[in-house]
């Protein structure tokens, strides 16, 4: 037999749940990390070297990698980002 108990939402539930989404700070905190324009698709220099390949950059990557960075708005996932999409070396 199915279970005819089903969870209601938090409008209609006669016990008040925690709503943290809609906590003042939770909404500041998620705005904080929410881009606040589209990305700048004007390419500031022109560099072509060995280390970097900025001319190579269209704008459809610029739009991904903008896209994949503030697919969460949350300052962790954002920092491991930054981590996963950058090669450490000692210097010389
Ligand atoms: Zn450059």
């Amino acid at each position: 037999m199915d279970s005819l108990i089903k969870e209601t939402t938090p409008q209609l539930s006669r016990k008040r749940t925690q709503q943290k989404e809609d906590w003042k700070c939770n909404k500041l905190k998620k705005e904080r990390y929410t881009p606040k324009e589209p990305p700048n698709l004007r390419l500031p220099c022109d560099h072509y070297t060995k280390a970097y390949r900025c001319t190579s950059l269209n704008h459809a990557d610029i739009i991904a990698m903008n896209k994949a960075f503030y697919k969460k708005p949350d300052k962790i996932y954002q920092d491991n980002f930054i981590i996963n999409h950058t090669k450490v070396t000692t210097t010389q």
